[in-house]
């Protein structure tokens, strides 16, 4: 069984990306708190009751330390990287590959296609009403001052950020050039720096969406944008790695160096920006 999603033609189709996107989705806020919040209950009973021992013993005067009471509340589990990289581990006990694999094993066993949209939407669907049930009831124990999950502002629509536009045009002419590298047979196309371009470029743009979101948030006096920007800045920060090494690799290896290196430039300058959001 191989490990690695396949690259499928339409990865070069131009998708739009707004914040009820699929490709988004395992990775959207209430899904990934949920699934923290679970997780860490689960398998962390004895790290969380530990750092509180320490923290009373500390308040009673006594000198204690170390990584466990310097570590942030909004760390994320290694499995959530899991929802967002193009080759994730593919392990039946982990909580996001094991949960799609169970998904896709359900469909199929209905008889139906598990890549159909109809059965992504349901599980769309399923998860977040899980995931919002779980938030209630999870998010005070886990100390979050998250209190009225239902009064979340609403944030703008993705078109209202200028750099948000910036990026999808950005992100238009890198799968315009993909589809017409396609069309030519070029060898390079089938890389897997070819691939980390087109999917890391989809990252990307849904990926600022989220963070111009999270600083709107935090903007508008909501603590939900910064429970989510530290993680959110993380995974920027990993793709923009990755698009560059991918982009640099492309035009000092293949030829339309030309079209390469416009992307390359361009990628530059919105780097820059995403980097402050
Ligand atoms: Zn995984």
């Amino acid at each position: 069984m191989t490990k690695k999603k396949k690259i499928k033609k339409d990865n070069f189709e131009f998708k739009i990306v707004d914040k009820f996107d699929d490709d988004d989705f395992f990775d959207d806020c209430p899904v990934c708190q949920a699934m923290k919040f679970a997780q860490e209950k689960e398998r962390q009973p004895t790290r969380s009751k530990l750092k509180d021992v320490l923290l009373k013993a500390k308040e009673k005067g006594a000198i204690v330390g170390g990584s466990l009471l310097e570590e942030k509340e909004s760390q994320m589990p290694k499995w959530m990287e899991c929802t967002w990289r193009r080759v994730p581990c593919g392990k039946d006990d982990c909580p996001i590959c094991g949960r799609i694999k169970r998904d896709r094993q359900r469909h199929i066993e209905k008889g139906e296609d598990p890549d159909d949209l109809k059965s992504v939407s349901e599980d769309v669907g399923r998860n977040f009403k899980e995931a919002l049930e779980m938030i209630k009831k999870d998010a005070e124990s886990r100390g979050f001052d998250i209190t009225n999950i239902e009064n979340i502002k609403e944030p703008p629509e993705p078109k209202k950020f200028p750099l948000y536009g910036e990026i999808e045009k950005w992100n238009k002419s890198v799968m315009a050039f993909g589809d017409m590298t396609q069309v030519s047979g070029e060898f390079w196309i089938h890389t897997e720096a070819a691939a980390d371009l087109f999917w890391y470029a989809n990252t990307l743009m849904a990926k600022t969406y989220r963070q111009l979101c999270n600083r709107w948030h935090i903007n508008n006096g909501d603590d939900y944008g910064e429970f989510d920007r530290q993680y959110t800045s993380y995974i920027l920060k990993e793709c923009l790695e990755i698009l560059k090494k991918s982009l640099k690799g492309l035009v000092n290896s293949y030829p339309q160096k030309q079209e390469l290196n416009s992307l390359y430039s361009n990628f530059l300058k919105l780097e820059r920006k995403i980097i402050k959001i």
